[in-house]
């Protein structure tokens, strides 16, 4: 006994030391980072645009804390739903979508998707309808019999598109030959003449539309103000509004058309700090928000609630209450 003792001694102290070096010379632990993701719309959109800026904003602002992703996504109605089941942390959505949303109608008839909380707005978006010259289409009633693109399933503009077509007594199941394409792959079918038009909810000015119609010589087609008047009545969501002359090459007049509101939701289940942090991050760099894209340059902190339905998110409120922008 007395001399297996100190041999065991031997034996373990010696590695007790050694565990206990590497203990203490191992590196402090950092927090893990919080990932984040913010879905947008098609790559040929400014949804997505705005996703990637606004998690560049964040991770620059909070190095150490967040990692963010903003990713494509399939649009409006995709990223209620996506939030509504905690897929995502934010999404940009129309406000016709959002408020319908809120509402438990179109899309989400008898079924109000009140999880969601609204962050801020952001551009304005506006419905762009757009034909090939060599197809013949110059009004909206000349789209009968033709092949048009009515948006893809979860997309904000296929509701759009298919409203406007209502006005003009036009189903699209049975009037038209319609696609559902989402945009990039609209654009592609344009180009390989296997459509003749599409309809496209967007910023203005869309790069990627300022890209096809320089291309391919194309008319915009506007909608009748009589015509809208009565949807717009009935629809708080909506706004007539115009896309300018000169804008895009083919636009030799002001076109009439809708526009909506693209805002920022999130659920309410998201962190209160999350949330305010990226408020706050958006609107202490607002300038490189609105610089980064045409279509945003006219976006400003003093119009940041516009078209918002949900309530605000606790972390946005607190945020807004700080600047004195709430009453
Ligand atoms: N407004 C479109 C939608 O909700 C997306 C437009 C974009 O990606 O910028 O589906």
């Amino acid at each position: 006994m007395a001399t297996r003792l100190p041999k065991l001694l031997v034996a373990i102290v010696p590695t007790l030391l050694w565990a206990n070096a590497f203990q203490n010379a191992a590196p402090a632990q950092e927090p893990a980072k919080v990932s984040v993701a913010i879905s947008g719309g098609s790559v040929a959109g400014v949804y997505t645009h705005v996703a990637k800026t606004l998690c560049t904003i964040l991770e620059q602002t909070h190095p150490a804390q967040y990692v963010c992703t903003g990713r494509t996504g399939l649009g409006s109605v995709f990223n209620v739903n996506a939030l509504k089941r905690d897929l995502v942390d934010f999404g940009l959505v129309q406000s016709d979508r959002h408020w319908q949303a809120w509402n438990g109608t179109g899309e989400w008839k008898d079924q109000p998707t009140q999880t969601v909380r609204s962050v801020f707005s952001l551009h304005d978006e506006v419905v762009h309808i757009i034909a090939r010259t060599d197809s013949g289409i110059e009004t909206i009633t000349d789209l009968m019999k033709k092949r048009v693109n009515i948006g893809n399933l979860s997309s904000g503009q296929r509701a759009n598109t298919l409203e406007v077509l209502a006005l003009y007594g036009i189903d699209a199941n049975t009037d038209i030959d319609s696609f559902s394409y989402q945009q990039g792959n609209a654009y592609h079918a344009y180009g390989d003449h296997s459509i003749d038009a599409f309809f496209y909810t967007v910023g203005l000015p869309s790069r990627s539309i300022a890209q096809v119609v320089k291309e391919i010589p194309s008319n915009f087609i506007p909608l009748d103000e009589a015509v809208l008047a009565p949807l717009i009545e009935n629809a708080p969501y909506y706004v007539m509004t115009k896309i300018p002359r000169g804008i895009y090459k083919g636009v030799n007049e002001a076109v009439t058309t809708l526009g909506v509101k693209a805002t920022l939701m999130t659920s309410e289940n998201t962190p209160d700090d999350l949330v305010y942090d990226l408020t706050k991050a958006y609107f202490e760099n607002i300038d490189a928000v609105t610089s980064s894209h045409p279509a945003l340059a006219n976006v400003t902190a003093r119009n940041a609630r516009d078209g918002l339905i949900a309530p605000l998110h606790p972390g946005a409120r607190k945020y807004y209450q700080e600047q004195g922008w709430l009453n």
